[in-house]
């Protein structure tokens, strides 16, 4: 087996599987959005870039292993039902299918483990289920985080969209896209439409989250279901904003790895 292919958990065996947790492996379970992206780039965006950004932080760890559940191909998305081909999860559905796939790696020995989200509307939720892990009956403690969050300030230098031009199919994931799979981006029908921001206080783009949720409607916010500017995308760029996320995930999980065992 390939290195890149031993990372994946659904390629390894229960043998393989026990002896990582016994390794002291961390697992990383990535999550995303099965959502309308515009136009121009493939439903499953979120889930791409996420699953690529853990791959490629297990990869470049060698000093212990890591290794990746499959994805959690689903999210919550009712703000964007309104566009053909989302499939969306209820709150409490997508909170239940992350804490039983963490209550299962933890099972079988796993102490560390990361909850890694490439979807906004996950954001507030992957930590909900973090939480929601600590409440019993046994105990289970995970980490969660948000890739694009991580790297607010690399955007910041690598953007050249005005603020409002990285948010959802903008700049930043179809640049994302244009270096993982470039043959799933049709730039012919990019469209831009930058975010508007509704307030001082919410959400710009990627690069200034803001410090008031406000959720979102796509049918009501966009018309064409981008709020972004696609158009100056790069696979050149893509390829800087996963090795920011990158560098930033695998230096947290050296630090992760490193806390004491009652983190565990
Ligand atoms: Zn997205």
């Amino acid at each position: 087996m390939e290195r890149g292919e031993s990372i994946l958990w659904q390629n390894l065996s229960s043998p393989e599987l026990g002896e990582l947790a016994r390794m002291g492996a961390v697992a990383i379970v990535p999550v995303g959005a099965i959502e309308q992206h515009g136009p121009h780039l493939p439903v499953g965006v979120d889930t791409i870039a996420a699953s690529e950004v853990a791959r490629r932080a297990a990869e470049e760890i060698e000093e212990f292993p890591v290794v990746v559940t499959p994805p959690v191909w689903w999210g919550v998305s009712p703000h964007h039902m309104g566009f053909a081909g989302t499939i969306n999860l209820s709150t409490d559905t997508l909170i239940a299918l992350l804490t039983d796939i963490c209550r299962s790696v933890s099972k079988h020995g796993f102490e560390r483990i990361l909850i890694l989200n490439g979807h906004g509307g996950n954001a507030g939720l992957v930590e909900v289920a973090a939480q929601r892990l600590t409440e019993g009956p046994e105990k289970v403690w995970v980490a969660a985080a948000t890739y694009f969050r991580m790297i607010s300030e690399e955007l910041d230098a690598i953007g050249e969209s005005e603020l409002g031009g990285m948010s959802h199919a903008g700049e930043m994931e179809t640049s994302v896209v244009l270096a993982v799979q470039p043959s799933l981006v049709r730039m012919d029908r990019a469209v831009d439409e930058p975010r508007r921001r509704l307030t001082s206080f919410t959400k710009a783009d990627a690069r200034l989250g803001g410090t008031v949720y406000y959720p979102l409607d796509l049918r009501r916010d966009s018309r064409s279901g981008v709020l972004g500017v696609p158009g100056v995308a790069s696979a050149e760029k893509g390829e800087r904003i996963l090795q920011a996320a990158v560098d930033k995930l695998v230096a947290f999980l050296r630090e992760y790895r490193e806390l004491p065992s009652e983190y565990a």
